[in-house]
């Protein structure tokens, strides 16, 4: 391959590469091309293969503590226990694989369900394939909003325009052209390339693949490193951070434990080891993983439901976020536009929908409706033939909307060749062409009503220009149209003898009058959006639309209450320098639910504002120009069938069906994964908490141990993973969507969730306590059944915890917990796992366990479900006398 494709002819080019210019290289060619130069992606940095991931399990406190009580064991010459403590630590580090590599291979389904996709000719027809795919010899075609995936020349362009910022930090849009440039040039001058990673911003072009995946010039940059490393979701972070300050209180603990044991008489090599077991199992190190597994199961849960998850960040996002931005035309009204009414001449006006073609006949002669006429078809991108190809949604109703009234567009369109274009952009807010006719060139404009009327000096009469001299007249019935709910359209127009330049091209028009159409409200909309508020999550509609048009859909889909239609509204030129205002005018647009005849820019700084003000910000986008936005927000929304594919890039979020009420399922999963991941680390912080009062106490008091150190290692086996990966995994309740959001700053553990830990740590060691002085005092059993009995209660009281994690406010018998099956499962896996350990004489033996009667198997039974019982008493007593719902 050449590396100076920029400096040959494209007919070099195209031979060097096998290919052909219209024909593109064949599946065939393609297939092979693929096994040579593999696939078209970059290799992330810091990957680990399974060998890595496996040996990286060693590498983690536990596992050292572990090798540290082996040594021990070895130097007291207990074989048995040393033997033990080895094969503890081969299980945990199998349970982390294993756990590990379900992750990643979670993570990894779904990037390749969100994978770009590129149009390109194959053999000849135009396909659209998978960007990874993409082979050199490929021919791409770019399109306005395109991602370019690989490095390619340009063979053919009209008006490209390509953002490059992404390589080359160069925010501004760069003109290329297919001329031929010299050797040894940088990047940012190759003019006739374009890159991997980079954006058509305007335009279209075609262009010949010259490398793909690592040989690209994006490539080569994060080869060089300069890509950031990989980092830890928020949630991540805090789970770590949680277990190192559990493992500093942990360590202190054991410690105390050991030299209280030591000083009270107890032997100090039991001591010594029971501390170590103790410290491996108080130490919370599965927290993370349970975690990024729970997260990642509901990335998949969702793309079941079309919704693809690009980032496990976002997953915890969409849990707090409390205001959802989005735009109108498409996300909450259907898109399928049509001409409601036509106003001219200030006086007439004329409904079109449900009118005949008989009805129309006569008012060609009006001139200013001929002129608007004209200019819907002329100032107008919508194919004439092509009608399933892709369209701007108001071209092909005004196109529609004049064949309806009897006009024939491809005979206009031969008799006015279009000669010069300014293309429709969201900033601009209008469009116009200028077109050649027999003997005098036209200008045809249409655009937002403020963007056209600025710029006319006359309006039409009868067929007299006038001097427009009466704004408000036009303001007012532009104002009635939209209040209506009409998305409204001005038309203006102006004629030359000879032909003007570009800046003349818009001056001084003469105004023809306005369209406007009827875009309904999507019908499930209203109910997702009352379905928000009771979530308390505020819809915000921020739109390039008229204001009245704006209030009037909000007002329809209840993001306006009937009283804001006053104050909820505001037009985005009163919005000022959002970095810089007051307090009073800050209150004014926090409380403002729709803006109206936004531009992109504008967005950002409200996404922006937003944030400032502690808000979680999703914000739904649609086009290249809100991909700083998108990316802004926390939850960057794009749509799947919608929208381009720089947005779909920028998001973290993909609706694959375009349906705004899919954030709904969104956000619900986002809420029970994080209550979930809340709810085990409950879960386990208290059972360990249990285990580290237990034998304090007991050491303390000259109890017999209730925790032998290889009864401490099993029981972190057992009863910590199985219960809570089944509590990551539960499905939530309804009744969260009617909860608030979680606040941007609270911590992972509120001070609720610290009693509740205290709390049922605290009864089962009173459990755990009771049954090893009973045995002990009353039954006057040998310390060593004594033991066994608090080991047992021990296990089940673990085991009923699980129980204790729903609120208060729930019912005891039917809630999240119980309907969670996988619960279920996990007791059933744990019980048995108890049972065969107990069954199975060298586990038995190793775990120190002797023959118990059925008498004290009844205690046990007992003693353990009175922890349940003191638990939920405690618990319901708080919640009816103190409010507090743990
Ligand atoms: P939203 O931002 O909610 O999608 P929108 O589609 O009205 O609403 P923009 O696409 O930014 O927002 O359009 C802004 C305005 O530009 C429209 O209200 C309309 O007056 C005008 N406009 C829209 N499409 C065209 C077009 N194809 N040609 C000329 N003017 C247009």
């Amino acid at each position: 391959m050449t590396d100076q494709p920029y400096s040959l002819t494209i007919k070099e080019l195209v031979r060097h590469l096998s290919t052909h210019v219209n024909l593109g290289l064949t599946d065939r060619e393609a297939q092979k091309r693929l096994a040579i130069y593999k696939a078209n992606i970059i290799p992330e940095k810091g990957v680990k293969n399974k060998w890595q991931i496996f040996l990286s399990q060693f590498v983690d406190p536990i596992i050292y503590i572990l090798l540290g009580a082996t040594i021990l064991a070895m130097a007291y010459r207990d074989w048995a226990e040393a033997t033990a403590i080895v094969v503890v630590i081969l299980i945990t580090v199998s349970i982390g694989f294993v756990m590990e590599q379900q992750a990643l291979r979670s993570l990894d389904s779904l990037r390749k369900i969100s994978q770009t996709q590129v149009l390109l000719i194959r053999s000849g027809t135009r396909v659209k394939i998978k960007a990874t795919m993409v082979v050199p010899g490929d021919i791409l075609l770019l399109y306005p909003g395109d991602l370019i995936v690989a490095d390619a020349r340009l063979i053919e362009q009209d008006s490209l325009l390509v953002k490059e910022s992404s390589l080359t930090g160069e925010s501004i849009s760069l003109e290329k052209h297919t001329k031929v440039l010299p050797n040894k040039l940088p990047i940012t001058e190759q003019h006739n390339m374009v890159f991997k990673g980079t954006m058509v911003s305007g335009g279209t072009g075609k262009a010949v693949v010259t490398a793909t995946g690592i040989k690209t010039q994006l490539g080569k940059i994060q080869n060089l490193g300069l890509q950031a490393k990989q980092e830890q979701t928020p949630l991540e972070k805090k789970l770590n951070q949680l277990s190192k300050r559990l493992i500093a209180l942990t360590f202190i603990l054991t410690i105390l434990i050991i030299l209280t044991g030591y000083i009270k008489g107890q032997d100090l090599f039991l001591m010594l080891q029971t501390g170590i077991a103790l410290a491996v199992a108080t130490i919370p190190e599965g927290l993370p993983i349970v975690a990024t597994i729970a997260l990642a199961r509901g990335m998949v849960r969702l793309s079941k439901k079309q919704v693809i998850i690009k980032n496990l960040e976002a997953v915890e996002a969409l849990g707090a976020t409390n205001i959802i931005c989005t735009d109108k035309t498409g996300t909450l009204t259907e898109d399928r536009l049509q001409v409601h009414s036509i106003q001219w001449n200030k006086e007439k006006v004329l409904e079109v929908v449900h009118k005949n073609e008989v009805e129309f006949y006569g008012l060609s002669q009006e001139m200013a409706f001929n002129e608007i006429m004209v200019c819907s078809i002329l100032c107008n991108d919508a194919p004439l033939q092509d009608t399933n190809g892709p369209a701007d949604t108001v071209d092909v109703a005004l196109l529609s909307m004049t064949r309806n009234c009897g006009y024939e567009p491809m005979a206009i369109r031969k008799g006015f060749v279009e000669v010069d274009q300014i293309p429709f952009s969201t900033e601009r807010k209008m469009m116009a062409t200028l077109n050649k006719g027999s003997h005098k060139y036209v200008t045809h404009a249409k655009g937002a009503f403020e963007t056209i009327i600025d710029r006319c000096t006359t309006e039409l009469k009868g067929t007299q220009k006038i001097v427009l001299e009466d704004r408000d007249i036009w303001v007012k019935l532009v104002d009635q149209m939209a209040s209506k709910g009409l998305r409204t359209l001005a038309f203006a127009y102006s004629e030359w003898s000879t032909r003007p330049n570009a800046a003349q091209m818009l001056e001084q028009l003469t105004f023809l009058g306005i369209v406007g159409f009827i875009d309904p409200a999507r019908a499930d909309v209203k109910e997702t959006i009352a379905i928000y508020k009771r979530a308390g999550i505020r819809v915000v509609m921020i739109t390039g639309d008229h204001l009245e048009t704006a209030k009037k859909i909000a007002g329809d889909i209840g993001i306006l209450d009937k009283s804001d239609t006053m104050n909820g509204a505001m037009s985005a030129s009163d919005l000022g320098d959002l970095m810089n205002i007051d307090s009073k005018k800050a209150s004014q647009i926090l409380h403002t639910n729709v803006f109206a005849r936004v531009v992109p820019e504008q967005k950002l700084n409200l996404v922006k504002f937003f944030q400032k003000h502690g808000n979680i910000v999703g914000m739904i986008g649609d086009g290249i120009n809100d991909v700083p936005a998108l990316r802004k927000a926390e939850i960057g929304i794009a749509m799947g069938l919608r929208g381009t594919e720089a947005a779909r890039e920028a998001a973290d979020m993909i609706l694959k069906n375009d349906k705004f009420t899919a954030i709904e399922t969104a956000i619900h999963q986002g809420r029970v994964i994080y209550r979930n991941i809340r709810q085990f680390v409950v879960y386990l912080l208290s059972s360990n908490f249990a285990e580290v009062l237990s034998i304090g106490l007991a050491a303390l008091w000259l109890l017999p141990s209730p925790l032998l150190p290889l009864q401490i290692l099993f029981l972190n086996l057992i009863t910590d993973i199985f219960p809570a990966l089944a509590l990551g995994l539960g499905k939530g309740d309804k009744g969260i969507m009617s909860l608030l959001p979680r606040k941007s700053f609270e911590p992972l553990m509120t001070p609720n969730h610290w009693y509740a830990t205290l709390l049922y740590g605290l009864a089962i060691s009173t459990g755990v306590l009771g049954i090893t002085a009973y045995g002990y005092f009353i039954l006057e059993v040998t310390p060593q059944t004594t033991n066994n009995m608090a080991f047992y209660t021990l296990i089940l009281a673990q085991l009923l915890n699980i129980f204790n994690i729903p609120k208060a406010g729930e019912s005891f018998l039917r809630n999240e917990v119980t309907k969670n099956y996988w619960v279920w499962l996990a007791l059933v896996i744990c019980l048995f796992l108890a049972y065969a350990a107990i069954a199975y004489k060298p586990v038995a033996n190793a775990l120190s366990i002797v023959p118990l009667s059925w008498l004290q198997y009844k205690i046990i039974i007992v003693f353990a479900f009175s922890t349940l019982v003191l638990a939920q008493l405690f618990k319901r007593a708080l919640f009816v006398i103190k409010k507090v719902d743990l």
